[in-house]
């Protein structure tokens, strides 16, 4: 497999770098903390290969309005205030 079917499939992963075909199934699937490895077969020709991912960003969905929050907030604000430091034990 040349550098160019690489790239092609990594843009768009849906063919078989081997012959080309359309008719690919992703298998079993192995996360790691920060990637991810994923099984995939040529239904075709039989080749196997793995899909590897990684974690490139996060996003906030959302955030707990937990009051428990706030007075750990206004807990920090006071110590840093008085030049002390919260830690959690
Ligand atoms: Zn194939």
């Amino acid at each position: 497999m040349n550098d160019k079917t690489k790239k092609d499939y990594i843009q768009d992963p849906s063919f078989c770098p081997i012959c080309g075909s359309n008719d690919i199934s992703a298998g079993k699937s192995f996360p790691d903390l920060t990637s991810l490895f994923q099984e995939v077969e040529c239904l075709y020709c039989h080749a196997t290969w793995n899909d590897i991912y990684t974690l490139t960003d996060m996003e906030i969905v959302c955030v707990p309005d937990l009051p428990e929050l706030q007075v750990i907030r206004d807990l920090k604000k006071v110590a840093e205030k008085h030049g002390y430091k919260l830690i959690k034990l």
